[in-house]
């Protein structure tokens, strides 16, 4: 990243529940911060949570959160997340079937957005335990719309269940 002043300190949350999620994740990561715009801050420990509901057999989901500084406007960095979501999305379309990777923009600086296609921070954050507790392992000083994000995660309803991931 060249102007390392303009910098602006983004989290964006990571998830997928098909195939290798676990590599999936890794190599998303690495895509996301392969952008001369892009360098990677921080990396929470990996999340697993057992779907409740749905269809029997449902694989876990894992989620991760990064913290990158940017150099990218809100909606180039969006378009850089779709365009790793599509990378991992045609080679799950092949060999998995649908939805392997998820890559949403969960803050940007202290900007506040609403817009048709962002919304910015992401509407559903601050009571996603997925989001939340991988947030608050990696920053445990985090804050989210003036609030702790450790009390955010301990609030949010999907919060048991979810463990820290190792590898199985
Ligand atoms: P979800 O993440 O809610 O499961 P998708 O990944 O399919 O759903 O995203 C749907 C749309 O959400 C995207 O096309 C994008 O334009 C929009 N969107 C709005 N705000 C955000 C954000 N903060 N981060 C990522 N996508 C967002
Ligand atoms: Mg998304």
């Amino acid at each position: 990243m060249n102007s390392s002043n303009d910098a602006v300190r983004a989290v964006l949350a990571l998830g997928s529940n098909l195939g290798e999620s676990r590599d999936t994740l890794s190599a998303a990561v690495a895509d996301l911060a392969d952008h001369p715009g892009v360098s990677l801050a921080a990396v929470s420990p990996v999340a697993r949570t057992h779907p409740v509901g749905g269809p029997p057999d449902q694989p876990d989901y894992l989620n991760l959160v990064i913290a990158v500084d940017t150099t990218l406007a809100p909606h180039e960095l969006l378009a850089h997340c779709q365009q790793v979501e599509q990378r991992h999305h045609r080679e799950r379309i092949v060999r998995w079937g649908p939805r392997t990777l998820d890559v949403d923009i969960i803050t940007y600086g202290d900007l506040r957005l609403q817009g048709p296609d962002l919304t910015i921070p992401h509407p559903r954050a601050s009571s996603r335990a997925f989001v939340l507790q991988p947030w608050a392992w990696m920053d445990p000083e985090a804050m989210l719309e003036g609030e702790p994000v450790a009390e955010l995660a301990a609030r949010a309803e999907d919060l048991p269940g979810l463990e820290i991931y190792e590898g199985d």
